[in-house]
């Protein structure tokens, strides 16, 4: 498709970044650009419409899934989501502390960001280890909420991200 080789494009590899050994996609690139940044958008919206027209909320992962969120949210005529790293947001919240590679993390969403039983697509740039998404998908369902699936630009498959989020569907613009 001429909009994926397009997007792609875009996408920047970068070798030892943020630390040795690690290839690092870089997005500004497709940011910056309007053409790419529409594309992407249009992707996302496309599936969406075709798969979950019952979406209530587009629940963006901080930092990058504040990026793409909104914009689609808007497409779809819903509103957005965030989903916070711990400490960010004012009020009572819910949270899920997950393992990272060194040490621990927390993902955070403010206690009245969702209705029992509404459903929601998570979105962020991109899937590694799955870890992310697992605990705002976890942290989502901990507020009622029903999550219908995932949405990412990119999937790093090597690194099994998908398999752990065991049923829930995770789709992605593209596969390195
Ligand atoms: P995971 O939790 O291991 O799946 O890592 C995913 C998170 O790490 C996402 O929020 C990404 O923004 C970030 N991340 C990991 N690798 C990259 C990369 O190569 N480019 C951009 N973001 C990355």
């Amino acid at each position: 498709e001429e909009k994926l080789n397009y997007i792609m494009g875009k996408i920047r590899p970068f070798n030892d970044f943020p630390s040795k050994g690690v290839l690092f996609r870089d997005i500004c690139p497709l940011m910056k650009d309007h053409k790419a940044l529409c594309a992407t958008i249009d992707l996302f919206e496309e599936y969406v419409k075709q798969t979950y027209p019952m979406v209530d909320f587009i629940v963006g992962l901080d930092a990058r899934g504040f990026l793409f969120g909104p914009l689609l949210a808007q497409r779809l005529g819903v509103g957005f989501v965030l989903v916070r790293k711990k400490g960010k947001l004012p009020g009572p919240t819910e949270s899920v502390s997950y393992t990272l590679e060194y040490g621990q993390a927390e993902v955070e969403v403010q206690a009245d960001a969702v209705e029992k039983g509404q459903r929601v697509l998570l979105i962020d740039d991109l899937i590694a280890t799955g870890g992310s998404l697992h605990a705002a998908c976890e942290l989502m369902k901990k507020c009622g909420a029903e999550v219908l699936g995932c949405l990412v630009l990119i999937e790093l498959k090597g690194l099994k991200g998908v398999e752990r989020q065991g049923s829930t569907p995770v789709f992605s613009l593209f596969q390195y």
